[in-house]
């Protein structure tokens, strides 16, 4: 079964939007190499475009000649591509970079997240989160799926920026009600989602750390309202152990905050076998990391037409290894790409990410660019419009400076790029 195509959020668009019902003349984007990411590439490619809309893309001799109309702009030896789409990124832990220690033990890595992050004063925070997406911006991302634990947003003042996809992140190992989980969020946090602000839903924050009841009501919240539910899942050891035994390093450091593990019911089995038991998996979920997976989690997270983020290089810097990248493509899970956090990845360029598959894994530069624009967007539910050059989509791209698809992830990876308007 394949993943189902969702509009979670409607369009915003930025402009008198319909196909056909553009205003403004039509320009014509040329370049040595255009990537549609759907599409294979095309070489003295273009594409055209109005009022942020793609009107088409294809050869430049054959638009040009079907294009009269259009003004036409050459942006020589680069290639034209979709903006980036990072669909997992904690934005409020921004201020924590550099400070938390990994030390291959993922309770260590929350105690040591946990420690700092009450070190640091909330202005600081507010700054550093502005900075982290502004330089995700520049290293070419569009579009960022961020998990808030805080309840802090991103600010108003730079939303303009990048598209926006929130989701607010619950936690309450002994909560048996998502009522009791929300009274706990900050006000404006609460009013998103009671308003129904299609930019905002929920996040369960992981197996280990919601109670099954939880995970169960914030996936029932979602579903009533059609919203994609994401939650970390399969991240460590620690926590396939807690999940199959109630002990390990895990249990120490949920003890050490004040839950009692014995209110508790391990599953006894896998993670992604657990959200199956609760129903969690299906067309409007997105299970982020799925590092410690089984053949068999890999056929539940398949048939269910659940989505999966990967954050490789995360993965490596808390010391899990690595996602089984190749077996989630074979079995056609649409598997996006995030950065997680800066408090475990040393910055937030997406095309870092995309190399790490390339060399660690072996998978090719057109998938690992698919990986981080269309099914990035897809999993966030905003495909309709982003995610690809196609016509009736919105213009939201960059250039690289790069002349074939091999190089782009190399060039990205410095930040050889620009915007495109
Ligand atoms: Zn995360």
């Amino acid at each position: 079964m394949t993943r189902k195509n969702i509009n979670l959020y409607s369009p915003r668009p930025r402009g008198p939007q319909s196909l056909g019902q553009t205003h403004s003349r039509p320009v014509l984007h040329r370049a040595r190499l255009v990537v549609p990411i759907t599409q294979p590439a095309i070489e003295d490619g273009a594409v055209v475009v109005a009022d942020d809309v793609i009107l088409d893309v294809g050869p430049f001799q054959q638009l040009r000649r079907q294009w009269l109309e259009a003004q036409a702009r050459d942006h020589g030896e680069v290639a034209l591509l979709p903006a980036l789409v990072n669909a997992h990124a904690h934005l409020d832990l921004s201020g924590l970079a550099g400070q938390v220690r990994a030390k291959g033990s993922m309770a260590e890595w929350i105690r040591s997240l946990l420690a700092v992050g009450e070190s640091v004063d909330a202005e600081e925070l507010m700054i550093a989160q502005a900075e982290a997406l502004a330089s995700m911006h520049a290293l070419g991302t569009g579009i960022v799926g961020d998990i808030s634990s805080s309840g802090r947003f991103v600010g108003e003042d730079i939303q303009g920026m990048i598209l926006t996809r929130t989701f607010v992140e619950l936690f309450g190992l002994h909560d048996d009600s998502l009522e009791e989980a929300l009274s706990r969020l900050p006000d404006h946090a609460r009013q998103a989602l009671t308003n129904g602000e299609e930019e905002v839903s929920l996040a369960a924050h992981a197996p280990y750390t919601t109670s099954a009841a939880l995970i169960k009501e914030v996936k029932a919240w979602g579903s009533e309202r059609a919203k994609i539910i994401t939650i970390h899942a399969a991240e460590s050891e620690e926590e396939i152990l807690f999940l199959h035994t109630g002990r390990g390093p895990l249990r120490d450091l949920l003890e050490e905050r004040g839950m009692d593990p014995d209110r508790w019911q391990p599953p006894e089995c896998g993670a992604i076998t657990y959200l199956d038991r609760l129903d969690f998996l299906d067309g409007l979920s997105l299970c982020v990391h799925v590092v410690k997976v089984d053949e068999e989690e890999i056929h539940l997270l398949k048939n269910s037409g659940a989505a999966v983020c990967l954050c490789p290089r995360s993965n490596l810097f808390l010391g899990h290894g690595l996602p089984p990248v190749n077996q989630l493509l074979e079995a056609e899970i649409s598997c996006g790409l995030g950065t997680d956090s800066l408090a475990s990845n040393d910055d937030l360029n997406l095309f870092k990410e995309m190399a790490v598959l390339m060399d660690q894994c072996g998978i090719g530069p057109d998938t690992v660019l698919k990986m981080a624009t269309h099914n990035g967007a897809r999993n966030l539910g905003l495909a309709e419009l982003y995610g690809s050059l196609e016509k009736g989509k919105r213009w939201l791209a960059i250039r690289v400076t790069a002349q074939d698809v091999e190089s782009i992830v190399s060039a990205g990876c410095q930040g050889v790029l620009e915007w495109l308007r």
